[in-house]
């Protein structure tokens, strides 16, 4: 940005500017603090250019060129009057490390304020200031794809006068301004193109900028407020009349730095190289220690997800590091055709801390369940007599056990069946929780098992009524019936104990777990039971070439030791009743109901509040990585190492969101604080 001390209307080169309307540079320099102010409160750093007497249009910075990356690409103004500012601005992006690469002599283009991000594309104006020319130029340099567009309406002369990206999925258009063809084309681009009116388009409301979820606006009419706000956006809107005058808004005033054009972007890679089965929030991770990641802008979160529970101990515990380290300069990977000097030791360390006898090692959660629905039907044939194919596996309304054909044929969720049949046969669903309908499901022929989660973690932390567990144990052991739990999200110390089915006493007939298990370094399951089941296999009957492979077994065998102590599920059991309190003690009316188990919350919404994603967006801003599951609810697993200090500084932003307390603007780099700088060290 640059300080509005020489700004000016001192000629008119477009249809904004009034030479015989004064421009009062007291109250511009006012407006233009309160517009740094507000960037800086939403989370930009600012980096300043010095003003030039002769220049009084260098304020409006977004035209200087174009940033990719460490590339500077300086404008070619159209008019004479701007020409030096270009020059100046090579200069200042050399002095500032930067690569300066030149457009050819015979082209004109105005910098970002003409040619602005969306995805791996670059929305670039031309016709009424830059040419179209240029941009086979700046394909040349920068890479990537350029979106031109034809801008049609003299007023709005440049392309962020009629677009604004405001994240990876949504921007503002005026289409009025775009020749049909551009309009086309922005369409197919954008998935969410918010129109605006006639009114906002002349009142600048594209010239906007996006910090985090932060939109900076100069006018926001009520009904683009609302829209904005759908989205998890929150509107500030600043005056800068004095600006507008020359034609510039809060876009033309800041020329973004951190911009990475092209495919070099990583989050615009997976969203262009990768299936889209997922969708993640708009930040990328590119360090972590502990209970804290940093993205690739250098922003601090605290993780309040921990992988679904895979990072029970944080990110990168020293000794999980340390064994990982020593395990790879000796051996990874031997499959399970010969044996390895790791499985043993730690097959033994997990039947011991499960009380059982035997392990039989995987590598995914799925893998794993799949490994418990395959034992228990041979177990049902060759132990329990079950007639041939007859085998029937109970298992629970609203379950998540992962994703296999086999798993999702007994899921109730459509987003994870619809389109996957045909099913798997073998499975009958009953209600959660509910001790009767389990009572007579179970006495039916042919049952075999009964597969549950202890805890209900993707449907929302579902806690079942007290009893429940300990009824299926008594059930199941009456009808000769195994119990399977799936402590997968549930086990190794996230509810307060190291396996949840411990809150009623209850020992399953076989543990089902993955995740922490790995220690959030390698994909490390396993099914743990007695003899008697498990012993069910012979060889060729079942397996997986990395399944009980050294280098998980060696990770696993010190999940194990820091499970020994107890000391973690303690913490968990400590840290999660103290956010529960603080929370319970808020008494949010946005929150229908919070559910919880030690370290794991699932916060239900109300109805009227905004959608689970929206809320996660809004922690993201304030330094918090959350994820909504499903629409409703927002669920919450931070590492079992959190500290008092990690869990009140995260209350506080869960109360503040919650709350909708848009007062408090805590920007991401604000989590730096709890962060000791050598965490971070490689
Ligand atoms: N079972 C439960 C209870 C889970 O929560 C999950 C994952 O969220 C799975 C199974 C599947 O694990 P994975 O994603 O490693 O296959």
């Amino acid at each position: 940005m640059c300080p509005p001390t020489h700004f000016d209307v001192s000629y008119a080169i477009n249809p904004w500017m009034d030479v015989s309307v004064p421009v009062d540079r007291v109250l511009a320099q006012r407006q233009w603090e309160t517009l740094v102010a507000t960037l800086h409160d939403a989370g930009a750093e600012v980096e300043l250019i010095e003003p030039d007497p002769e220049l009084p249009d260098l304020v409006f910075t977004a035209n200087l060129g174009i940033v990719d990356g460490h590339t500077f690409v300086p404008a070619r103004m159209r008019h004479p009057e701007r020409r030096p500012e270009a020059d100046r601005a090579a200069w200042w992006f050399a002095a500032h490390g930067f690569d300066v690469h030149s457009l050819g002599e015979d082209v004109v283009q105005e910098g970002a304020g003409d040619a602005l991000p969306f995805g791996d594309a670059l929305v670039a104006g031309y016709r009424t200031r830059s040419s179209a020319g240029a941009y086979v130029d700046l394909a040349r340099i920068v890479g990537g794809r350029i979106v031109p567009v034809e801008l049609v309406d003299e007023r709005f002369y440049h392309v962020d006068l009629t677009f604004s990206p405001l994240d990876s999925e949504t921007a503002l258009v005026v289409p009025s301004a775009l020749d049909p063809e551009s309009v086309r084309l922005v369409t197919e681009l954008v998935p969410d193109l918010i129109t605006l009116t006639e009114d906002e388009a002349a009142a600048f409301c594209a010239n906007c900028v996006t910090v985090g979820r932060t939109v900076v606006m100069p006018a926001c009419s009520p009904r683009l407020e609302r829209e904005l706000r759908a989205r998890g956006l929150e509107p500030v809107v600043v005056d800068v009349s004095e600006f507008l005058k020359a034609g510039g808004g809060p876009r033309c005033l800041t020329l973004a730095l951190d911009v990475h054009l092209g495919v070099t972007d990583a989050a615009g890679l997976a969203e262009r190289f990768t299936a889209h089965n997922y969708h993640p929030l708009p930040v990328t991770v590119s360090e972590a220690s502990g209970a804290w990641v940093r993205d690739d802008r250098g922003r601090t979160y605290l993780d309040a997800l921990s992988a679904y529970s895979a990072l029970n101990f944080g990110h990168r515990h020293p000794r999980l590091i340390a064994v990982a380290h020593e395990q790879l300069g000796r051996v990874t990977l031997t499959s399970r055709a010969f044996h390895n000097d790791q499985l043993g030791p730690f097959a033994r360390d997990l039947a011991a801390l499960c009380g059982k006898e035997r392990v039989l090692p995987m590598n995914t959660g799925a893998e794993a369940v799949e490994t418990a629905i395959k034992t228990a039907r041979k177990w049902g044939y060759q132990v329990k007599g079950v007639r041939p194919d007859r085998a029937t596996i109970i298992v629970c309304e609203g379950n998540f056990h992962g994703r296999t054909t086999t798993i999702v044929s007994f899921s109730d969720d459509p987003l994870a069946r619809d389109g996957f049949g045909p099913f798997t046969p073998g499975f009958r669903s009953v209600p959660y929780g509910d001790e009767a309908a389990l009572a007579r499901a179970l006495a039916a022929d042919d049952v075999v098992a009964f597969l549950v989660e202890p805890v209900q973690g993707e449907a929302g932390v579902v806690v079942p009524p007290a009893g429940y567990l300990r009824a299926a144990r008594r059930l199941a052991a009456e009808h000769g019936v195994l119990l399977i739990a799936d402590e997968i999200q549930s086990g190794l110390g996230r509810t307060g104990r190291t396996f949840a089915c411990e809150h009623e006493g209850v020992v399953p007939d076989l543990y089902v777990l993955g995740k922490a298990l790995g220690g959030g370094i390698v994909a490390l399951s396993a099914v743990v039971g007695d003899d008697d089941v498990l012993g069910v296999f012979g060889p060729g009957a079942h397996g997986s070439t990395f399944g009980g492979n050294p280098l998980a077994c060696a990770v696993g065998r010190v999940v194990l030791e820091l499970l020994a102590t107890g000391e973690l599920q303690a913490n968990a059991a400590r840290i999660g009743a103290r956010l529960r309190d603080g929370l319970d003690a808020a008494q949010l009316p946005g929150v229908r109901e919070i559910r919880s188990a030690g370290l794991w919350f699932g916060l239900e919404l109300a109805p009227g509040e905004r959608a689970a994603r929206a809320i996660c967006e809004e922690l993201l801003a304030r330094g918090v990585l959350a994820k909504e599951t499903h629409d409703r609810t927002v669920r919450l697993s931070p590492p079992l190492t959190l500290t008092e200090a990690e869990a009140d500084w995260l209350l506080e932003r869960l109360l503040a969101v919650l709350a909708g307390d848009r007062s408090l603007r805590l920007a991401p780099t604000d989590a730096v604080a709890p962060l000791s700088a050598a965490s971070f060290a490689a």
